[in-house]
């Protein structure tokens, strides 16, 4: 049984923002996604699934599940009312540490550091002289040659420059030099910027008034496979505690793992505390009773039409 599972991040009129670099979907471009998924798609919504993967029942034909990584003020203002208007569940998942603290994600910081510079020179630059600076940590070139590999979506020096950010240091020189790149490229006023970048706690509370859904994607967005099983489980029993408080569903729940990333203490935890279903980045439509439903597959809003526009 297919089911398409669309996963978005950024969704915002990009040209009229202040960082029209950022990585994400248009406005338009995502008006335009939304009229191909009513004529191709059935929007299906968190308890239809549930009830498929449980067996007690059987999706339609080309059901499609839209679903909102890291609670970006985004989903509130912009992408909400769309679904609200046609009748849709959008399923979202915030980091608790986004909301709750106003504490702006070290992936948000490469966001805009890579957003708000022309070319990666500059910033490559500063971090050979910050790694020649903490040669205990490693030699610039081994970085280099282990990470700066292409993938499907970045070339090589972007690559590298998320890789030893997002996990290749060690934690504390990394949110160390994250930090000093954001300062340095984006803004000195970290706080402000999270304040204007996430939801708030009364906005999700609104938008799970209005039907949508609201699940866990840990507390501190960690790669939960590179984290002990114990810290894995704070992870997990924050977010959980956080959707109680929200009054957001905490049995039969949605997990989304930050990065897609888990291993089998994660999906063991998430067994044992009640979770439905998990979903990763993998690429591919998932097929209910093929997948594991704790390591569901989705597709990138960028694999569906309207295809992304390269300038
Ligand atoms: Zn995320």
């Amino acid at each position: 049984m297919p089911l398409t599972i669309v996963m978005y991040h950024y969704v915002r009129d990009l040209e009229r923002s202040r960082f029209p670099a950022i990585k994400g979907r248009t406005l338009a471009d995502f008006r335009r996604q939304l009229d191909h998924i009513a004529k191709a798609y059935r929007v299906v919504r968190v308890d239809e699934v549930v009830a498929a993967l449980k067996g007690e029942t059987t999706l339609p034909d080309n059901a499609a599940w839209l679903t909102f990584d890291d609670g970006y003020l985004d989903h509130y203002t912009n992408v909400f009312p769309l679904l609200y208007e046609r009748g849709w569940q959008g399923s979202f998942f915030p980091p608790v540490k986004t909301i709750r603290e106003r504490d702006l994600l070290d992936v948000n910081k490469i966001h805009y550091i890579l957003a708000a510079s022309k070319n990666t020179t500059l910033i490559i630059d500063m971090i050979r002289d910050f790694i020649d600076q903490n040669q205990e940590n490693g030699r610039f070139d081994d970085y280099w040659s282990e990470l700066a590999h292409p993938s499907r979506f970045d070339p090589a020096d972007v690559i590298f420059i998320k890789r030893l950010l997002q996990h290749r240091l060690p934690e504390t020189i990394r949110n160390q030099l994250t930090q000093s790149l954001f300062s340095h490229f984006v803004s000195e006023d970290t706080k402000a910027f999270a304040s204007e970048l996430y939801m708030t706690e009364d906005q999700l509370r609104t938008m799970i008034g209005c039907g949508m859904y609201v699940g866990s994607h840990g507390a501190g967005h960690y790669w939960l496979d590179r984290l002990p099983a114990e810290r894995q489980a704070i992870e997990i029993d924050a977010s959980l505690g956080f959707l109680a408080e929200l009054g957001a569903p905490t049995t039969d729940w949605v997990m989304c793992y930050p990065y897609g990333a888990h291993n089998g203490d994660t999906r063991s935890l998430l067994g044992m505390r009640g979770c439905a279903a998990a979903l990763t980045t993998q690429a591919a439509v998932a097929h209910i009773g093929e997948h594991s439903p704790l390591a569901l597959p989705r597709l990138d809003t960028n694999d569906l039409p309207p295809s992304r526009q390269i300038a």
